[in-house]
């Protein structure tokens, strides 16, 4: 069986770089604000020139928040079948971002809030026939 390709289910929102797993983002030169994904312009409203750059961030946070997903998501979000739950995370990333993630554990319920979780580029789905695999930014507890 030969290796399946790595399709990435969104593009321009993550990247796989020669220092890991990293998120694409933009921060503001003026007031530092950092965004995910990408924005156009700053929304700080004390920030006096909107002037944005491109910027990565990753690959450390911590979980500042957890649920677990019982429930299959709808199309166009890919699962294993048959279906498991799985946890979703808030994470505190150092650049000052909050950012929403599926937590990559085989065990969702022993996912603590507070515990420090890693930028990681997986699959959303490891089953199935396909010859793409799609993979998409997840949250690794370390
Ligand atoms: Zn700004």
């Amino acid at each position: 069986m030969s290796e399946a390709e790595r399709v990435h289910a969104a593009q321009g929102l993550f990247a796989e770089t020669a220092q890991g797993p990293r998120l694409l983002g933009s921060k503001c030169r003026t007031c530092s604000t950092p965004y995910f994904p990408r924005s156009e312009s700053c929304h700080n409203p004390d920030c006096s020139q909107s002037d944005l750059e491109d910027a990565a961030f990753g690959p450390h946070g911590k979980l500042w928040s957890c649920a677990i997903q019982n429930y299959p998501p709808p199309p166009p979000v890919v699962y294993d079948e048959p279906f498991a739950p799985y946890a979703v995370g808030l994470v505190d990333m150092p650049e000052g971002l909050r950012v929403l993630g599926r937590i990559l554990t085989d065990d969702p319920q022993a996912v603590e809030v507070g515990g420090e979780v890693e930028l990681v580029i997986e699959p959303l789905a490891t089953s199935g026939e396909s010859a793409q695999q799609l993979v998409s930014w997840q949250f690794k507890p370390r």
